[in-house]
Formats: C-alpha cells, sequence, structure tokens
C-alpha cells in the first residue's frame, strides 16, 4: 500500500530525549491544550494514519512516538527483520498533521540498569500473553513509559491488537495514569487482511493466502450466530486455515471482549481472535461477533 505524502500546515519537530519532550509538551498543557498520543513502531501504514486522524480530529496537539521496542520481541529474528525507515515515517506523521515526533534511542528509553517491568496479570494468561511469551509485559512497561513520559490527555491505540488495547486500558487504570485510551477500529485492504508493517514480509504466495483469516474467522463467527456450536465451528475454521496452506495456529478462539475469558456460546461483546503463521510471518487479527450479525 502507498501513502500520499502532501504538505502539511505545521512542520514536524522530531526529539530524541524525554527531556526534550517535556520541554516541548509542558507549555502546550500549561496554555490549556489537548494533548493526544500516538505509539508506534514505525514502518508506517494507513492503519497507524487511522490513529493520527482521530488525534488530530479530536485533540489540540498530536505527539507520535517511533520506537521498536526491543522488550516486546520474543524472537531476535523478528526484531532484527522489523522494517525501519524514520524519514518515510517523519514525512508520512508531518503530513498526518502530527506536532512532535518522539524517535528515542533504546538507551534512552531503557539506560544502563533498568530493572522495572509492568506486568498486567488475568488479561495477559491467554491469547498473544501466552503464545509469545514476554511480549505482553514488553508492552506494557514502554507504554506505561510513554504515557508517563508524555502525560496526554488522550492515547489512540488499534483494535487490530485488541488484547494490547486492554493491557494498556488496564494498566492505565491500575496505576492512576490520568489518561483516556481510546480505541480505533481495524484498517483492512480491500480483501478483507488487516494492514500490519509485517504484510510487507509476505511472498506473493503467502500474501494471496493472509485475508483467508479475517475470512475464515467471518466464517466461523456466522456460524456460531446462525446456531451452529462454538467448538465444532472453531475448529472447522482452524482446519481450513490449515488445510489452505497456513503452516501454524497459535490460536482461533472465541472469547469476551472485555475480560478475555473463553466463550463457548456466543454472548453480546464476544470476539474471534486469530493468530496464524505463514512461513516466518505471524499474522493475528480479531472480529467483533456482534458486526457478523445480518
Ligand atoms: P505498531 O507500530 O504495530 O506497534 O502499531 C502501532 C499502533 O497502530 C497500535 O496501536 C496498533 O494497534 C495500531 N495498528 C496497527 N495496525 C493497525 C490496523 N490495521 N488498523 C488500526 N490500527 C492499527
Amino acid at each position: 500500500m502507498s501513502l500520499a505524502v502532501g504538505p502539511s500546515e505545521r512542520p514536524l519537530a522530531v526529539v530524541r530525549e524525554v527531556a526534550a519532550l517535556r520541554s516541548a509538551v509542558t507549555p502546550w498543557r500549561a496554555h490549556g491544550e489537548t494533548i493526544g498520543l500516538v505509539p508506534t513502531m514505525g514502518a508506517l501504514h494507513a492503519g497507524h494514519m487511522a490513529l493520527v486522524e482521530r488525534a488530530r480530529a479530536e485533540c489540540d496537539r498530536v505527539v507520535a512516538t517511533l520506537f521498536v521496542n526491543p522488550k516486546q520481541f520474543n524472537q531476535a529474528q523478528d526484531l532484527a527483520s522489523y522494517p525501519r525507515d524514520e524519514a518515510r515515517d517523519a514525512a508520512l506523521f508531518e503530513s498526518g498533521g502530527v506536532d512532535l515526533l518522539f524517535a528515542p534511542p533504546v538507551s534512552e528509553i531503557y539506560p544502563e540498569g533498568f530493572s522495572t517491568t509492568v506486568t498486567v496479570s488475568g488479561l495477559t494468561d491467554c491469547l498473544c500473553g501466552i503464545a509469545r511469551p514476554g511480549h505482553m509485559a514488553g508492552v506494557a512497561t514502554v507504554v506505561t513509559k510513554l504515557l508517563l513520559q508524555s502525560l496526554p490527555d488522550i492515547a489512540y491505540f488499534g483494535e487490530k491488537d485488541y488484547q494490547q488495547l486492554l493491557v494498556i486500558r488496564r494498566l492505565a487504570r491500575d496505576l492512576d495514569i490520568p489518561v483516556e485510551i481510546a480505541a480505533v477500529p481495524t484498517v483492512r485492504e480491500a480483501d478483507g487482511l488487516a494492514l500490519s508493517s509485517r504484510n510487507a514480509q509476505l511472498a506473493p504466495q503467502q500474501r494471496a493466502l493472509a485475508p483467508l483469516v479475517y475470512r475464515t474467522l467471518c466464517e466461523a463467527g456466522s456460524r456460531i450466530l446462525e446456531g451452529v456450536s462454538v467448538i465444532p465451528s472453531l475448529e472447522r475454521a482452524r482446519k481450513d486455515l490449515l488445510g489452505a496452506g497456513f503452516d501454524k495456529l497459535d490460536y482461533l478462539e472465541l472469547r469476551d471482549g472485555e475480560t478475555l475469558a473463553e466463550l463457548f456460546e456466543a454472548k453480546p461483546g464476544a470476539r474471534l481472535f486469530a493468530a496464524a503463521w505463514l512461513g516466518a510471518v505471524r499474522l493475528i487479527d480479531n472480529v467483533p461477533l456482534d458486526s457478523l450479525r445480518a
């Protein structure tokens, strides 16, 4: 997917130190301006830009962050191959109306001797919390830091990473961080594939299969709504994906959209979740059951 870079009204300032970030946002807050935060790992696509757009529409000032967080990668190869292009990302942030980009080096976020980890229990005992050991704690730790460093009024996260969104909501509430956590619906390609920075790593044949994750979740959800039992519906969906050529499934489950408790029958707020591998690329997606009602 290509994203157009157009002229922006305000030039983008880039800071790399927490002190500089604080110096920039303090006067905005003093003048009563509201601040929206959009945390990213870069390799921007239209999903990230939907968060920027929401923040731009709802806040006086928009701060974006660009930090490929080593603590949330549980595989060294995944971290090493993560796409990076700061100049392109900065141009896109600028064209989206971002005021300030915080793009720190790893040493600024995790200085020598860093020894604190934020863990959210319960919500992380399933899905990616199990499939990617350490990942959720890595996310929770860095997002806690970014929230405390920038003290935004609203921070924007995508429903694409739904478990992450719930974990961040919970940590903000539990730690009394005075921020609203806003959820932005998943942005998809025309064929249904959820936009992801990792999609670029798919070979053409894998890219052709990738939309099946979403399609299969929708089909399973529709069957459940038609009255087919949950367990066989999910079993068939798993078989469909593996039969189509997916190499491995980490999970394909129906869970409560607030507690993430596993569900064996349909109920309001339920969501289907899947994580599926095509070669070395792991795709995740989720669909609210209610969105599939005819
Ligand atoms: P990432 O750079 O992958 O860490 O993602 C940064 C933010 O963008 C997270 O809040 C993601 O949930 C969100 N995001 C990623 N992909 C999408 C998408 N397809 N639609 C909406 N938000 C997304």
